[in-house]
């Protein structure tokens, strides 16, 4: 399907982020990511559905936004996500915390962790449209899935939209859990690879840059108000994620599961640590995950498997809607 993307935006009152806005480094970094964002939706289609042409664009907004819109397939990012994940990496990822890591390398593993964080969102997004997501939410009469959740409901109700959400995250954390093991983290950790064998840093460093973009996305976890919220907050989206690249890498055959969950949790609180220095939050006293992230408690935990069990129910009528098909058990959320 061809469409005029910049008509169809300004109908639903979104503006297309235009290039000539940009200069230098920012519009480079704007033609690569959209080349590449085109070059993994082909690739995605082609053995999933060719019919479907998933176009991204950039949006003109400086919030921390993205969408997937359902009366098309097309994926608007703000902008100003991408310009607020290089802040917040610029701001956390001090050589204090990544003493091992060569003065010469330190450009090439925040860039990494950038791309990482990046196309986590870009998966997400793709989530929403390949798991059915869209489909639903246009059945439903809405003309977008928002994330950060300003929309009306149309017919879903809360817990369909977080358990949705739930859903994109699997999506996205099973897509870059397959990136990090073709693209490796470009610096080893020695004592991190002798000890859980060959990849332990990606996989760690994963976690740390999975985790660490959500703490922009708030820090508290209020789920007696979670109730009506379109998202899970964000502590527990950082559990959900973290945890499926964990059950992903083993799935991968890439590690067990105790070294999966070590690493992943070693990626975790170093990025929990790594953003109470850089915002002057106080240090983690106890090097238990529950001190820091109140998800991680008993009520986070049955607080997801709701979620997990509403997917369950949800499940059967996503799978109809799937543009590409239902995927082998394995792609599923939080399956195993
Ligand atoms: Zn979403």
């Amino acid at each position: 399907m061809s469409i005029d993307l910049e008509s169809f935006l300004a109908a639903r009152g979104y503006r297309m982020m235009r290039p000539n806005a940009l200069e230098g480094a920012a519009l480079a970094e704007f033609n690569s990511c959209l080349d590449q964002f085109r070059e993994w939706a082909e690739a995605h289609a082609a053995f999933r559905n060719p019919e479907i042409k998933v176009v991204t664009v950039f949006l003109n907004s400086s919030e921390a936004n993205a969408f997937a819109f359902t009366e098309a397939d097309v994926i608007g990012v703000n902008w100003g996500l991408i310009v607020k994940i290089r802040e917040l990496l610029g701001q956390v990822f001090d050589p204090m915390n990544f003493s091992w890591i060569p003065e010469d390398r330190r450009a090439a593993a925040k860039e990494w962790l950038y791309e990482s964080a990046k196309f986590f969102f870009f998966w997400h997004e793709m989530g929403h449209i390949w798991n059915g997501h869209t489909r639903l939410a246009k059945t439903a009469g809405l003309a977008a899935i928002d994330e950060l959740g300003a929309t009306s409901m149309g017919s879903l109700s809360s817990k369909d939209f977080q358990t949705l959400e739930m859903d994109a995250d699997s999506f996205g954390a099973t897509q870059i859990c397959s990136m990090a093991r073709r693209f490796p983290f470009p610096v080893k950790n020695s004592i991190l690879e002798n000890e859980q064998g060959d990849g332990a840093t990606s996989l760690a460093m994963l976690a740390f840059s999975s985790y660490l973009v959500f703490s922009m996305f708030g820090r508290e976890m209020r789920l007696e108000e979670q109730e009506s919220w379109d998202h899970p907050s964000a502590p527990l989206r950082q559990l959900a994620i973290t945890g499926t690249i964990s059950t992903k890498a083993v799935q991968m055959g890439w590690f067990n599961i105790d070294q999966a969950s070590y690493l992943t949790q070693i990626g975790t609180q170093v990025a929990e640590d790594a953003y109470r220095s850089a915002f002057k939050e106080d240090p983690v006293s106890e090097d238990l995950a529950e001190t820091f992230n109140p998800a991680f408690s008993s009520e986070g935990a049955n607080y997801l498997s709701g979620l997990l069990e509403h997917w369950k129910l949800l499940r059967p009528v996503l799978d109809q809607l799937k543009p590409g098909g239902v995927l082998p058990a394995v792609q599923d959320f939080a399956d195993g």
